[in-house]
């Protein structure tokens, strides 16, 4: 018992729930990491992890990545993550997720679910049946739909946010941009730079994926996978795999800027931030550019409207000269930056939510709050 409470506190989580339901078979664990900002949001993954201790790992891990993602974001949200242990080809049918509904019902909106690696809007709108705090439906449904291009958005954002921190301009107009994968996100941050001008190259082992940039976006050339690292470019944007930075790619790497919607792009967080830090190549952190597609998701919560998400994406530009800012006046890589600024606001809202103010009546500032 005492290893479970030991593993709460070394990640510093409030909660962890375990959900056995006989009948269908559900086994899922609902970590809940923080709740400072407000409910706990983020995706439940359904993967077929080789033990229940990886399970937990993978769960503690990825709800505390939410809460700075949140936090960074400006949103008013805690972070939050789910996994249910099983195929995501095999094991899924409609009892499955409702009874994974009735669990997440019965945390009271502390945490909200969404779909992630291995589940879908189909699974999420069963989940829908038997709870209120699900996000990520679909449009027919009230939802926001494909997150990809709100991811892509952001993306650019932060792309441009660090040109113009390290050149005073943010016109991509005849500089080389190099995009590792162009799938969901890729394709949409490629037709983002087509249209500034910028010179595009990418890669990706998928050769319909790469045809169809080519075919859409005139002047688009493409590169063989594995040399997309020796691109000379102005900006490298990983849009495929994590772990991307590592030993091996960071002296082939002729950019400077590296900015991408991977999750996880540093192979070894304290590692690769630092030695692109020493290289000179700013490192537009992956949490914070890639957050388009949870900023729009949360959105749902306030009743969703694509103008606003598209207003609150582009402020991902401004977030991202920020955590620069930081980095620069306090000696500390772009990462530690980031994680500064969710800390602080944290820090901060807390000492605000400190005073009891009486009951607020449900106006568009808690409307706002919880967006
Ligand atoms: P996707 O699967 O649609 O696209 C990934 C692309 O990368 C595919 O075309 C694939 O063929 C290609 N690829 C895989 N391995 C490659 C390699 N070695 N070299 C070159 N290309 C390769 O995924 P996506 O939704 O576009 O997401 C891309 C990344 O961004 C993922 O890491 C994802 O976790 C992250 N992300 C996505 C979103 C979103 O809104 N979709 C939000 C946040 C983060």
């Amino acid at each position: 018992m005492s290893e479970i409470f030991a593993q709460l506190q070394k990640r510093s989580h409030e909660q962890v729930v375990f959900c056995h339901d006989e009948v269908t078979g559900l086994k899922a664990i609902i970590a809940i990491h923080d709740t400072t900002l407000g409910p706990a949001l983020g995706g439940c993954r359904m993967w077929h992890y080789e033990s229940e201790a990886d399970a937990l790992r993978d769960v503690m891990r990825l709800s505390r990545g939410m809460t700075y993602k949140s936090a960074a974001a400006g949103l008013n949200l805690g972070g939050g993550k789910a996994v249910i242990i099983g195929s995501s080809k095999t094991g899924k049918n409609e009892a499955l997720f409702r009874s994974y509904g009735r669990f997440v019902q019965g945390l009271a909106g502390r945490y909200i679910t969404a779909e992630d690696v291995g589940t879908t809007v189909e699974d999420m709108e069963w989940v829908l049946m038997e709870s209120d705090h699900v996000v990520g439906i679909s449009r027919a449904l009230g939802g926001s739909g494909d997150p990809s291009p709100f991811t892509a958005l952001g993306v650019y954002e932060g792309i441009k946010a660090a040109r113009k921190w390290t050149t005073g301009s943010e016109s991509l107009a005849g500089k080389t941009v190099a995009v590792q994968g162009v799938g969901h996100v890729g394709y949409h941050l490629v037709k983002h730079l087509v249209h500034d001008g910028a010179r595009v190259v990418v890669a990706d082992i998928d050769a319909d994926n790469v045809r169809r940039v080519i075919n859409d976006f005139k002047g688009v050339e493409a590169v063989a996978p594995d040399r997309i690292y020796d691109v000379d470019c102005d900006v490298f944007a990983p849009c495929a795999l994590g772990a991307v930075i590592n030993d091996d790619t960071i002296p082939r790497l002729k950019c400077a800027i590296v900015c991408g919607c991977s999750n996880n792009i540093l192979a070894d967080e304290d590692v690769h931030s630092r030695a692109l830090w020493s290289r000179e190549i700013l490192y537009a952190p992956d949490y914070v550019v890639n957050a388009g597609g949870l900023i729009n998701v949360a959105l749902e919560l306030e009743g969703y409207n694509t103008e606003r998400a598209t207003q609150k994406v582009r402020a991902i530009h401004d977030i991202t000269t920020r955590i620069f800012n930081i980095a620069r006046d306090e000696n500390i890589t772009t990462l530690e930056a980031a994680n500064r600024l969710a800390e602080r606001r944290i820090e901060a809202l807390a000492k605000v939510r400190d005073r009891y103010v009486g009951h607020r009546p449900q106006r568009l500032g808690n409307r706002l709050r919880n967006g």
